[in-house]
């Protein structure tokens, strides 16, 4: 099984709140953005209109790589309230 299988095969129970955060201004002089390349589930994303990194966090599958790839300390990321976030289904 491919790893997007799997990974389709997972189920959220998304909060209404995100639990990932990010400093703008980090982001504006920003010229590696990392977090694009480094999350698994393609949840970053720059908006072309704004010009503002925005980050999805329905879908996040909690492996913190965003806040590791980060060279600039943007992401603010804590888990998920109670109940709430992934659940996997083949690890
Ligand atoms: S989150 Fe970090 S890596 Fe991503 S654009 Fe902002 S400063 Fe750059
Ligand atoms: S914790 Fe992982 S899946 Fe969630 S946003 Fe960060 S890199 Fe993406």
């Amino acid at each position: 099984m491919e790893i997007q299988e799997k990974l389709a095969v997972d189920a959220f129970k998304n909060d209404t709140e995100s639990h990932i955060t990010l400093d703008q201004e980090k982001c504006m002089i920003c010229r590696e953005r990392f977090c694009i390349y480094a999350c698994p589930a393609h949840l970053y994303e720059l908006n072309e209109e704004s010009r503002k990194m925005q980050v999805e966090f329905a879908g996040c599958l909690e492996c913190g790589t965003c806040l590791i790839a980060c060279i600039y300390g943007a992401v603010t990321w804590r888990y998920p309230r109670g109940e709430f976030g992934v659940q996997y289904r083949y690890g």
